[in-house]
């Protein structure tokens, strides 16, 4: 156990599941206990629905975690590039918004270097070294860091939550196959999937 109370298993599971430890890791064990104490876990896991701002390290803990994943449709990614996770429990209606900190991400401008290095695949073998030392260093500091330094939570109304994320679907008339309305691409008044809207006008944006 470290200071939050956090079990080394459920830390170690992670970490197996996700293939490193990392910050972002650190984050999303944090913000799925947090869930789980203020939320509970619902009896069934379809009853509980995370929405999730970004597509990083984060989100593989919370799936773990938290029993809501992408394959049985109860995590919603919202690509707005945001460290905010909303959870709502439906048995209970109940439905918090939790945001990250800025400085909880706060490192040096060492470790910010090496990243850059590690990223551009020009480290040495002793960079890459001391990189994954910080990674985990940091990471470890996340996990210990005081609820209120790390994150915010607001409860929020889960009615508004959920009408967000049920969209229309739309059919692509190039491929026939059905589109959620938002992501749908309009050619000439038409509608397009991204796929098809890329390969018609070469735009890969
Ligand atoms: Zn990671
Ligand atoms: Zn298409």
């Amino acid at each position: 156990m470290n200071s939050n109370n956090i079990e080394k298993s459920v830390i170690e599971n992670a970490v197996r599941f996700h293939g490193h430890q990392c910050p972002g890791l650190a984050v999303g064990i944090r913000v799925s206990e947090v869930v789980l104490q203020e939320l509970g876990k619902p009896s069934r896991d379809e009853e509980m629905v995370a929405i999730v701002e970004n597509d990083s390290c984060g989100v593989d803990a919370i799936q773990l975690l938290t029993g809501c994943t992408f394959g049985k449709g109860n995590l919603v990614f919202n690509d707005f590039g945001k460290s905010v996770y909303t959870f709502i429990n439906r048995e209970t209606n109940k439905a918090l918004r939790i945001s990250i900190k800025k400085d909880a991400y706060d490192t040096d401008e060492e470790h910010r270097d090496l990243f850059a290095k590690v990223r551009n695949k020009t480290a040495s073998e002793s960079e890459r070294e001391l990189f994954t030392q910080k990674h985990i260093k940091k990471s470890n500091e996340i996990l210990d860091l005081p609820e209120d330094k790390l994150i915010t939570i607001e409860q929020v109304e889960p009615e508004s939550v959920q009408k967000a994320r049920i969209h229309e679907s739309l059919d692509c008339v190039v491929c026939n196959e059905a589109v959620m309305e938002t992501r749908v691409r309009l050619l000439n008044g038409e509608a397009h999937c991204i796929p098809c809207f890329e390969e018609l006008t070469g735009n890969n944006s």
